[in-house]
Parts: structure tokens; sequence; C-alpha cells
């Protein structure tokens, strides 16, 4: 699995694509996982953040979906306990209008089903944005209408929009998320985790 990590950090498969955007940045793979891990975090791709610190969720989106589990940075960002599997392990670049490109599907299709065979089965995988519930419930149904479908596949997943700030009203909108929701996926992630 060490050996599968090092593969995905030295790839460079979208050098061209992103070369291409505004930043014109170079590809820097965040690949986090170690064998034995308990709770996928299944997530969307790097920010510009992270692509500069070179560790997932080291930005605002990453303080609310630790929040949203329960669990302080020393836990999330243990190895041994918490793998982080984004759809696109580059920052993709932004649009014309300064949000993040969509995560390249040249790298799930490259890696993510190794990585996934690598992991072996999860006791929970907490699904992050609607790319991460398209591959790995495959369906192709609303964020908010799988979100809220979230009894259908706990305890073992849980569906989660991402945790950026452009979501916000999307939680106010639904206050089920943060009253009945979280409450039940904290439970589980400590149950998992302890
Ligand atoms: S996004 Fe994925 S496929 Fe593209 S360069 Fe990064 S690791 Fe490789």
């Amino acid at each position: 699995m060490t050996d599968l990590a090092d593969r995905i950090r030295a790839c460079r498969l979208c050098a061209p694509r992103f070369a291409a955007t505004a930043t014109a940045h170079t590809p820097r793979p965040v690949a986090w996982f170690r064998p034995g891990a308990r709770l996928l975090i299944a997530g969307q791709a790097p920010g510009a953040r992270v692509h500069e610190s070179g560790r997932p969720f080291t930005d605002p989106s990453g303080d609310r979906l630790r929040d949203w589990l329960g669990v302080g940075e020393e836990v999330f960002y243990d190895r041994d306990r918490v793998a982080i599997v984004p759809m696109a392990f580059c920052f993709p670049g932004y649009d014309a209008k300064g949000s993040d490109l969509p995560p390249p599907p040249l790298c799930a299709q490259t890696w993510h089903g190794e990585v996934m065979a690598a992991l072996g089965a999860m006791p929970l995988t907490v699904l992050v944005g609607g790319h991460a519930h398209r591959w790995h419930l495959g369906r192709q149904g609303s964020v908010t209408g799988t979100v809220a479908g979230w009894r259908d596949h706990a305890p073992a997943i849980f569906p989660l929009p991402h945790p950026s700030w452009r979501n916000t009203a999307w939680i106010r909108k639904n206050p089920w998320f943060e009253t009945d929701l979280l409450p039940v996926l904290r439970a589980r992630v400590r149950e998992v985790l302890e």
C-alpha cells in the first residue's frame, strides 16, 4: 500500500490539463492512506490550500468536516485510523467564476479501484460531495436527495454534502442534517475508531 501511495504521488498524468488552467500549476497528488484504517473519507479533490500544504483538508472545509465527524486533528490525520481518498488526488484548478474545477475523471479511472481494493472493506465510509456519491453509490441523484436518504446506507456509509462554505445556505435550508444525521454519524465515528 505504501508503494501504491508512492506511485500515486509520482503521477503526472494531468500535467497538460493543469498547465492549461489559470493557475498553470503542476500536479501535486495528496495520497493519505495506510492499511488498517477504519474510517474512509471519500472526498472530491484538494483545493488550492491543500495543494500548498500537501495534507488533505487543511482549510475551512476541513475544520467543518472535523466538526461534523466529532474528531480533532490528531485523530483526523492519524493514517492508521483514517484514510482520505478523494476522487482526484490533485488540485484541479479554477473555472472562470473562481470555483474549483471538478475532479478530472481520469484520476478515479486510473487509481480509485486499485486504492479501494488495497484498503479492503471499511467499517465506515463517509462520502463527501456529489462526485464521491456517484462513484461509491453508483447513483445519479441530487446531493440533497442522496444525503436525505442517509438511513438507506447507514451505519456503513454516510453520504454528506461538501463542507465548503458554499454549502452554508444548504445546511441552513436542511436543518435535519445537523439535528438528525450528524449525531448518528458522530456516534458511529466514535464506535469505529475506539
Ligand atoms: S489528478 Fe490523479 S491522475 Fe491526475 S495527475 Fe493527479 S494523481 Fe495523477
